[in-house]
């Protein structure tokens, strides 16, 4: 039986402008993401049988329908029933680092780490666009999550842009462990207090999501200007989550008072992000964190932005 090893790296967003509803019932955003180098390790083996089970080493994470890498798997198979009958089902394991429901995106590189692994486990040679298009039907984030590196995304957050990488940049991640943001609520939240200010015709939704390719942050990243980068990180979903959690705000003006190029949340949170010029810096931005009023309830890491997305890590066939 043949085996695959991948690694499923979480995101940041380094920019999320919500910018209007969509006909679909999504909103329509315009955001800069980014991939990091804190990651999921996700392991594919065939089986005799027909069934798809997933494993996980974190027990919060569901392991039956509802885990996103089930998702992918069962989408696969209903897309390329020829090579699912002829390669038999899979099982999934998911070795969690990434921390759960905190807007880095952990159940979508699963998904996008089983579509990778899948497509070499069944021989289908999808090209990565076709990959990216199957994300889109499991998730927002998910097409992203293929290529990863640093993109511009737009819709829903399915279209993407790539942008160049922004390289030797380091990230401390602060995320209270009892402390999960559900993302509807979010952005549920975010529309029934700012609604009103959504543009709503929709060539102007059109043109207001385009606009996010000259803003100054793309400007900063083509530029490398890290300075830049840093002041001009920006999260619409802060406007509904910190007045919901003061301890997000607590934390952020914790990474910023300890020096760092920029602090905000990550997507609808509760992860805040310290960007950080050197691992010298991010290293004393870890330290201020420790010192905060509940050091045990509080993760801390520090990673990388990587210019990377699912990674094929080993093979086997045994
Ligand atoms: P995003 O940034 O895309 O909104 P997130 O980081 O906020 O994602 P996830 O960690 O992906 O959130 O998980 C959100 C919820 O989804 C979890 O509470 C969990 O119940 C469920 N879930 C389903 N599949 C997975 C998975 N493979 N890994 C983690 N959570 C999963």
């Amino acid at each position: 039986m043949r085996s695959y090893s991948l690694i499923a790296p979480a995101k940041i967003n380094l920019y999320l402008e919500i910018i209007g509803d969509r006909p679909d019932g999504y909103h329509e955003l315009a955001m800069v993401l980014q991939s990091i180098d804190l990651a999921d390790q996700v392991d594919l083996r065939s089986l005799s049988t027909d069934t798809i089970s997933v494993r996980c080493s974190h027990p919060q994470v569901p392991i039956n329908r509802s885990n996103l890498a089930y998702q992918a798997a069962a989408l696969m198979a209903a897309e390329f029933p020829d090579a699912f009958a002829q390669f038999g089902g899979v099982e999934i394991t998911i070795d969690k680092r990434i921390p759960i429901a905190a807007g880095l995106a952990g159940g979508s590189s699963n998904a996008a780490a089983v579509l990778v692994g899948l497509d070499l486990l069944w021989q289908l040679g999808l090209t990565q666009s076709e990959l990216e298009e199957l994300g889109s039907q499991l998730g927002s984030d998910v097409p992203f999550c293929i290529a990863g590196g640093s993109a511009i995304a737009t819709g829903r957050g399915e279209r993407l842009s790539p942008l160049p990488s922004v390289d030797n940049l380091y990230v401390v991640l602060g995320k209270y462990r009892h402390l999960d943001v559900a993302t509807a609520w979010a952005y549920q939240t975010y529309r029934a207090n700012f609604g009103n200010t959504y543009v709503v015709n929709k060539q102007d939704l059109t043109s207001r999501a385009a606009a996010v390719h000259s803003s100054s942050m793309v400007q900063a990243i083509i530029h490398e200007d890290r300075f830049q980068i840093g002041q001009r990180l920006h999260n619409d979903l802060e406007r509904v989550v910190i007045p919901a959690y003061p301890q997000i705000l607590q934390l952020k003006e914790t990474f910023q008072n300890a020096g760092c190029l920029g602090a905000m949340m990550s997507g609808s949170g509760s992860t805040v992000f310290a960007l950080c010029d050197s691992e010298n810096q991010a290293q004393k931005v870890h330290q201020q964190g420790r010192l905060l009023a509940q050091p045990s309830d509080l993760d801390l890491f520090i990673a990388r932005l990587t210019s990377t997305g699912i990674q094929v890590m080993s093979s086997n066939k045994d």
